[in-house]
């Protein structure tokens, strides 16, 4: 599809930014709604209910009365796991329009859209629904006077609670695993990008998962998403979303019913080139892509690099080619690869560190200015900053925007040293030739994931998730299961 019909397709656009609980749209209770605002034009798309605590209260009661009454629970695995697959069909049967969804509401550019989110989130769906008829319990081994078996069950009433950056990819991080196993989910969905997510709830229902197994409060975060991490009546709660948020999620577990509660947090991750990298090229493009794609706006982005400083003139140069081909552009056409910064709010606060940089010392040596602003919309060049000290701001925070900060060394120990001086530990990698290096350095790295000589390795078999206060949780993998599945022990007595 060109440029001029996705534009025509937007316009046409109707969009339903009701709740939908119980298997119903719905207006929040008090009628209050919020404005969806494109970032691409700042065009008003649509009004989205602001739910507050009790819708979410009406939710948890709906989604805990369809979990006691076992409608879903109770299904044997292999029906559960056929609802799920046709879920993830239905999804890819409305990939044009989910696709469109996404970049209108947060700005990503339509061809990552269609050719990541949409097909991430499907088989994520079809991954956890093909899992779940195939595992297994457990019998321990203890005498023979004795039966003592493990099982798993559901936990019950799960919330989720995601951000913005990644909506329909981060939702089904958790609603997959949730609802494979049994439990009925409530998702908040960001204030900043809630339309996916209501219609994905939509298509569950059109797959068969029953009423009010899977519902969506979309409100703000600090009204309706502290209301659920707040229930009561909440088994767990899985979050993903900054540091700062997720610190007091922790705490509304404790101030409540003790929840379980799954954090997958910020990153700040660290990227070390050696000067025996295999690929310098591979490597460019790997640090550049990483860091400016999806407006870098994702978590795992490599925003702090470390380049050997004998070959650090010549990667510098090499990563500024790079630049021009990611400036950004109209997301609605298929050949731009950066899009929108998700609204003003965050567009400043990419700015403001970028001034940050300048002011503290480091040298600016592409982009570092907003871009398209005719259009009415948010965007920022990709921006490059070299003499990047760690003790300056834009090496120490998430910026959430597509800044790399690239600073420079000669003894490897001292890199390790730098990467893992950061509150952050969700990923890293080392490009080097030298296979015990390689090791040694991976080891050394505190973070969830470390790729070495690649920076793209991602598939939903591996986990995902963060070492420090980049949170506590795995999304991904079978190992997701875990997070939302009680263990159990039954004695019997077989003397
Ligand atoms: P955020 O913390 O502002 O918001 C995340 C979610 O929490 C939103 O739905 C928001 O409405 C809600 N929220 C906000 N305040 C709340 C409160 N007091 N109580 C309950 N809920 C509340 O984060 P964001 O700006 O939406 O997302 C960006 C952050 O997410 C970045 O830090 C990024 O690194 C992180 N992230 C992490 C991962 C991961 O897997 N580790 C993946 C994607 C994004």
């Amino acid at each position: 599809m060109n440029k001029e019909t996705w534009h025509q397709r937007a316009q046409e656009f109707k969009v339903d930014g009701r709740a939908l609980i119980g298997g119903k749209r719905c207006h929040a209770l008090t009628g209050a709604v919020f404005d969806s605002i494109s970032p691409i034009d700042g065009r008003k798309l649509g009004e989205v209910a602001r739910c507050d605590a009790q819708d979410v209260d009406a939710a948890v009661a709906t989604a805990r009365a369809a979990f006691d009454d076992r409608r879903w629970a109770s299904l044997p695995p292999a029906k559960r796991k056929s609802v799920l697959l046709e879920f993830a069909d239905l999804v890819r049967n409305h990939a044009e329009e989910l696709a469109l969804l996404e970049t209108l509401d947060m700005g990503k550019p339509i061809k990552y859209s269609l050719a990541v989110d949409v097909p991430a989130t499907a088989r994520c769906l079809q991954w956890y629904g093909e899992a779940i008829d195939k595992i297994y319990g457990e019998v321990a081994p203890t005498g023979d006077d004795a039966l003592a078996l493990i099982s798993h069950e559901p936990v019950g009433v799960v919330g989720a609670i995601v951000p913005w950056n990644y909506p329909m990819i981060m939702a089904s991080w958790k609603i997959a695993p949730a609802l494979a196993l049994g439990n009925s989910v409530i998702l908040k969905p960001s204030e900043k990008a809630s339309l996916t997510a209501l219609r994905l709830a939509e298509l569950a229902l059109e797959a068969g998962v029953p009423e009010s197994v899977f519902n969506v409060v979309p409100g703000d975060g600090s009204v309706a998403g502290a209301a659920l991490a707040l229930h009561h009546d909440v088994d767990c709660l899985a979050f993903t979303g900054s540091t700062r948020t997720g610190k007091l999620i922790v705490q509304y577990g404790g101030q409540s019913n003790l929840k379980r509660v799954w954090t997958e947090l910020g990153g700040k991750s660290p990227n070390i080139v050696c000067a025996d990298c295999p690929d310098i090229d591979a490597a460019v493009r790997a640090a550049t892509t990483s860091v400016y794609f999806n407006q870098g706006e994702s978590c795992n982005a490599p925003s702090r690099l470390f380049v050997e400083t004998s070959i650090k003139d010549a990667f510098i140069e090499k990563a500024l080619a790079m630049m021009p081909a990611w400036q950004p552009g109209d997301p609605l056409d298929p050949d731009t690869i950066m899009g929108a910064i998700v609204d003003r709010v965050q567009c400043e606060s990419v700015m403001a560190y970028i001034e940050s940089g300048k002011r503290e010392g480091a040298r600016l040596l592409g982009g570092g200015r907003r871009a398209r602003e005719d259009s009415g919309g948010y965007y920022v060049e990709p921006t490059l900053f070299g003499d990047v000290a760690p003790d300056m701001k834009i090496a120490r925070e998430e910026i959430f925007g597509p800044v790399l900060s690239v600073s420079s060394f000669t003894v490897i120990e001292r890199a390790i040293q730098e990467a893992n001086d950061s509150p952050y530990g969700l990923q890293a990698a080392v490009w080097t030739a030298d296979l015990r290096k390689a090791h040694r350095v991976a080891r050394a790295l505190r973070a969830g994931t470390v790729h070495v000589n690649q920076y793209d390795g991602d598939d939903i078999t591996v986990p995902f998730g963060g070492y420090k206060q980049s949170g506590n949780g795995r999304d991904k993998s079978l190992h997701a299961f875990d997070k939302y599945a009680e263990l159990k022990t039954t004695w019997i007595n077989i003397t």
